[in-house]
């Protein structure tokens, strides 16, 4: 059993099934977990009081302990001007990894951790996750010896924690590279299930929203409100930029954004879609509303 101050810990959560094994195994040996998910603009289509009933899925206490951070314009600078540069599409991993690990640390400082745990696993993806740039992030990250990688940990330099004899490499599985048998026999035996798919999760890797992202940044938009509305509805770029909103969940969303981060919309007062002006006038936004609806009143 693990005593005292090595105890605590805090984890990298991601919703996924890594991570909710990473904390599972080391819940196991005895730590206690405290599970961090950092949210971005770019992570979902959904705001973080939707994404923790997500957590459901793992138990309601498990669902109540999760600690959220929204990230705020430092990570938008990040994500414009990478230090490493982006993988295929305009997600910049690498300084992503390291920002992320810096929060990870701040929380770890300030709540008495003592490691930072992730569910990383050796080769399983692109650039971010081969051993070489594993290891720059952990020493850029500050956190160096620190980051536990429970599926992992053979594959990797020994942590504190081993050379300190609190953890046992060989108790702990030793997955790499991208195939997920594994991870999957690996949640059966420890009765995790309904997990959600690995489909990325991250809008950065998409083609097509990267490419709405590097329209935000050419313009001089790369705000968080407008991240949030590219999301919704068809980007129309005609005298200006707008978002068109598709049907009635997309019309909810723009009305629910502009009153949270004061966008411009026209509302119609026909049956017509809700067009968020990003940059341009009411009145292009009112013939383009008129333009995906058969109720337009207006002869345009
Ligand atoms: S996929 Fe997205 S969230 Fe994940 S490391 Fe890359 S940029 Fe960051």
């Amino acid at each position: 059993m693990v005593k005292g101050i090595e105890k605590r810990v805090i984890a990298l959560f991601s919703g996924g099934l890594d991570s909710i094994l990473a904390i599972r195994l080391m819940e196991r040996a005895g730590f206690e977990v405290i599970p961090l998910f950092i949210y971005t603009p770019f992570l979902s289509k959904k705001m973080p009081l939707e994404i923790r009933e997500d957590f459901k899925r793992y138990g309601e206490s498990f669902k109540d302990r999760v600690i959220i951070h929204e990230t705020g314009d430092d990570y938008l600078e990040l994500v414009e001007k990478p230090k490493y540069g982006y993988g295929k599409n305009l997600n910049p991993c690498i300084d992503c990894k390291i920002f992320f690990l810096k929060i990870a640390k701040s929380y770890m400082e300030n709540l008495g951790a003592r490691y930072v745990v992730t569910g990383e696993v050796l080769g399983q993806r692109g650039m971010s996750q081969r051993k070489d740039a594993i290891l720059k992030i952990e020493k850029e990250s500050g956190l160096r010896g620190k980051i536990v990688r429970p599926l992992s940990l053979s594959s990797f330099p020994k942590t504190e924690l081993e050379e300190k004899g609190i953890l046992d490499a060989s108790l702990f599985p030793s997955i790499k590279g991208r195939s997920r048998a594994l991870q999957i026999e690996l949640a059966k035996r420890l009765g995790i299930e309904n997990y959600p798919q690995p489909s990325g999760g991250c809008l950065l890797t998409d083609p097509g929203f990267s490419k709405r992202v590097r329209v935000l940044i050419r313009e001089h938009l790369f705000e968080t409100g407008y991240i949030h509305a590219v999301k919704f509805g068809r980007l129309v770029l005609e005298d200006g930029i707008y978002v068109v909103a598709r049907n009635d969940i997309e019309n909810k969303k723009l009305l629910s954004l502009s009153s949270k981060y004061q966008i411009n919309l026209f509302i119609p007062r026909f049956k017509g879609p809700v067009v968020a002006i990003l940059k341009g006038d009411y009145e292009k936004a009112k013939m383009l509303s008129c333009r995906y609806t058969r109720h337009c009143p207006f002869n345009i």
